[in-house]
């Protein structure tokens, strides 16, 4: 069909979208360590939760492990995912003289110090955040037993009895929902107004842009479209998000095979944006298929600009990344 036959359709790309510091940095430490140890590189729990990425990392010789006793003892390394692990993680790996590189995001490094701290000044800790994520499941493995509560929603906090309240300080996970969260937080600062908060925001900075840019281009958008696996925390906000702002509808989708073009009509509007382990080319593919198939006018929604670059371990920085 010709430009003025073809289906006409408005395009809002988020910026920021995609690839956080963190995930960018796992996924480097899985590449180099396999050039510098070669194949196979161990990798224990999805290095993101991407399943384009952790298959091109298994093409490239990684080995995805749920747990350390599936790891053999050949003195090749294992990596720890950007999620973080509970302490007795790498204490076992210590214990079998492992080779282990944690590529636990620095931002969920600094959660972990932030609830270490509420315990070493005597306050019970209150993690908000989702059963059973592997962020929670870290942090909550990183406190001392006993000393940490999980709270998922204003009811916990409603449930919550604390032995003290006087001596009570709350962290999160670090890919809730803004809003939603604030809503638990003042729940817990009316039941509990002794509350300490962590010394800083422990949603980050990537979570909270990618909530802002989906906020803005949510409204006159007919569907929004977020990629992210069906288990990433920060893309599933991002679906909620658009659908609190204004989107007539929002889906989660991995690739543009998921997409239901057939509903997408003459004149509509799109909008799109992508969690922080969904790598760009996914983006473009969908912005590929809807070239092919409509008069695209493309809008640049930006309300950021992200330059945080997180450096890789010392022991795999000299090995260059690109092929020599
Ligand atoms: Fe780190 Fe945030 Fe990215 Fe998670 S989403 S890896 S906490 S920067």
């Amino acid at each position: 069909p010709t430009a003025a036959t073809r289906p006409r359709l408005t395009l809002k790309l988020c910026e920021p979208r995609g690839f956080c510091a963190g995930v960018d940095r796992a996924i480097q430490i899985v590449v180099l360590a396999l050039k510098k140890y070669g194949a196979p590189v161990y990798v224990r729990h999805e290095i993101v939760h991407n399943r384009y990425v952790v298959d091109g990392l298994r093409d490239m010789g990684a080995v995805f492990v749920k747990d350390l006793d599936e790891v053999p003892d050949d003195g090749q390394p294992v990596v720890f995912s950007a999620h973080g692990v509970p302490k007795s993680v790498p204490a076992r790996a210590e214990a079998r003289d492992m080779f282990y590189l944690d590529a636990t995001c620095p931002l969920v490094s600094k959660v972990h110090k932030q609830g270490l701290r509420h315990v070493k000044l005597g306050r019970h800790v209150l993690l908000i955040g989702h059963a059973g994520h592997p962020e929670v499941v870290g942090t909550l493995g990183q406190l001392p037993p006993g000393t940490v509560t999980l709270i998922e929603t204003e009811e916990d906090v409603a449930a919550f009895e604390p032995a003290d309240p006087s001596a009570l300080g709350f962290i999160t996970q670090t890919t809730l929902s803004v809003d939603d969260t604030a809503g638990v937080v003042t729940a817990l600062a009316r039941k509990f107004p002794e509350l300490h908060a962590p010394a800083s925001e422990s949603i980050c900075y990537a979570t909270t842009n990618r909530q802002d840019a989906v906020k803005a281009a949510s409204e006159k958008t007919d569907l929004f479209i977020v990629v992210g696996a069906p288990n990433s925390s920060n893309s599933r906000r991002l679906v909620e998000v658009a659908k609190r702002f204004g989107a007539k509808d929002a889906i989660l989708v991995e690739s543009e095979h998921d997409i239901p073009w057939e509903t997408v009509t003459d004149g509509a509007t799109i909008a799109l944006s992508a969690g922080a382990s969904a790598p760009d080319i996914l983006v473009d593919g969908i912005i590929a298929r809807a070239r092919a198939d409509y008069e695209v006018s493309l809008e640049i929604v930006q309300t950021a600009e992200e330059n945080e670059l997180f450096p890789v371990m010392r022991a795999i920085r000299d090995v260059p990344l690109t092929p020599a």
